[in-house]
C-alpha cells in the first residue's frame, strides 16, 4: 500500500537556497525518504557536503528523467527557476510523480497546460507561490479587508537575486482581492490617485491593483498589503526572515499531494 510506505521524495533545484533547506527538512522526517537530488548547478556534489551535520551519501544529479527512472520517487519538490520549472513538472507528471512546486514566475498560459496534463494523467499537482502559513493568513486577511476598503496597493520586498517580478505571492494576493471584490460587488472604479501617461513610477498594474517590487540584499521574502480609506490606513504585513518558514507547508504538501485530483494552486486548499 503506497500510503503506508515512506514517501519517496526527489528535490529539484537541490543546491539552491530553498532546495538545500528542503533536503534537510525531508531527511529529518521519519515518514519520508530522500531518494534524489537534481540540479545542474553542483551536479556531482554529495548531498552530505551541502548540509551541515548530515551524513547523507547521495550525489546531486544533473538529469531529472534519469534520476526519476533510477529512484522511483512518489513526489518531486521543485524550487528551480521560471525557465525550467514547467519542463520539470511535465517530466514528473509523465512519469506518474506528483509535483510540489514552489518556483514562481510560471506564465498563466503554461498553468493551463499543466492543468490539462495533470488531468489527463490523473496525477496530483500542488503549486504554491508561498508555503509560509503567515503569508497564507496575510492573503486571507487582505481578502477580508478588500470587502470594506477597495483602495489597495501591494509592496513586495525580496532578495536581490530573485528572478521574477512581481512576486508570485503579490500576484496571487492581487488576484484574490479582485475576485473578492467581484464576489462582494465592491467597485474599484476610482482606484487611488488619478493616473496619467507620466505616471511611470507606479509599479505593475494587475487588474487595477498596483504592485511595487523591491529587490535588495538583506531581504528574504516580505509583503505589505496597504488599504487606504477616508482618514485611515490599514497595513497587513508578512515577513519570512528565514527560508525555514516555508518548510512546514512544503512537508504538508508532500504528505497530501498524492491524494489531490489534478492541479491545485495555493497552500490554503490543503490546510
Ligand atoms: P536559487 O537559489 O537560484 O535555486 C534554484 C536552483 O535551481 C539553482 O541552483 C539553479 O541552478 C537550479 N536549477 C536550474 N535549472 C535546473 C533544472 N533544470 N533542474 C534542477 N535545478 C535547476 O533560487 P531559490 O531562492 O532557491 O528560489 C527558487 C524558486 O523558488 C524561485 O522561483 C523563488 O521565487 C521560489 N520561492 C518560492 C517560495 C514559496 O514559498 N513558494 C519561497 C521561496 C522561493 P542555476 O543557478 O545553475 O540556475
Amino acid at each position: 500500500m503506497i500510503q503506508s510506505e515512506r514517501i519517496r521524495v526527489l528535490v529539484t533545484g537541490a543546491t539552491g537556497r530553498v532546495g538545500r533547506e528542503v533536503l534537510a527538512a525531508v531527511i529529518r522526517e521519519s515518514d519520508m525518504e530522500l531518494v534524489g537530488a537534481v540540479d545542474p548547478q553542483g551536479a556531482g556534489t554529495g548531498v552530505g557536503a551541502l548540509l551541515p551535520n548530515s551524513s547523507a551519501d547521495m550525489v546531486v544529479s544533473a538529469d531529472l528523467w534519469q534520476t526519476i527512472a533510477a529512484t522511483r520517487p512518489h513526489v518531486m519538490v521543485d524550487f528551480t527557476t521560471p525557465a525550467v520549472v514547467v519542463d520539470n513538472i511535465r517530466i514528473a507528471i509523465e512519469a506518474g510523480v506528483c509535483p510540489v512546486v514552489g518556483t514562481t514566475g510560471i506564465p498563466e498560459t503554461r498553468i493551463d497546460e499543466i492543468r490539462q496534463l495533470a488531468d489527463d494523467k490523473k496525477v496530483g499537482v500542488l503549486i504554491a507561490p508561498n508555503f509560509a502559513i503567515g503569508a497564507v493568513l496575510m492573503m486571507e486577511f487582505a481578502v477580508k479587508a478588500a470587502q470594506y476598503l477597495p483602495d489597495v496597493e501591494i509592496i513586495e520586498l525580496h532578495h536581490e537575486r530573485k528572478l521574477d517580478a512581481p512576486s508570485g505571492t503579490a500576484l496571487l494576493t492581487a488576484r484574490k482581492i479582485v475576485e473578492a471584490r467581484e464576489a462582494a460587488a465592491v467597485g474599484d472604479d476610482e482606484p487611488g490617485s488619478p493616473e496619467s501617461d507620466q505616471a511611470v513610477a507606479r509599479g505593475e498594474n494587475y487588474r487595477g491593483i498596483r504592485i511595487h517590487s523591491v529587490r535588495l540584499p538583506g531581504f528574504v521574502a516580505h509583503q505589505e498589503v496597504i488599504f487606504g480609506g477616508l482618514g485611515q490606513i490599514l497595513t497587513i504585513r508578512h515577513d519570512s526572515t528565514d527560508r525555514r518558514s516555508f518548510m512546514p507547508g512544503i512537508l504538508l504538501a508532500i504528505r497530501k499531494v498524492r491524494s489531490l485530483t489534478g492541479l491545485v494552486i495555493g497552500l490554503e486548499y490543503i490546510l
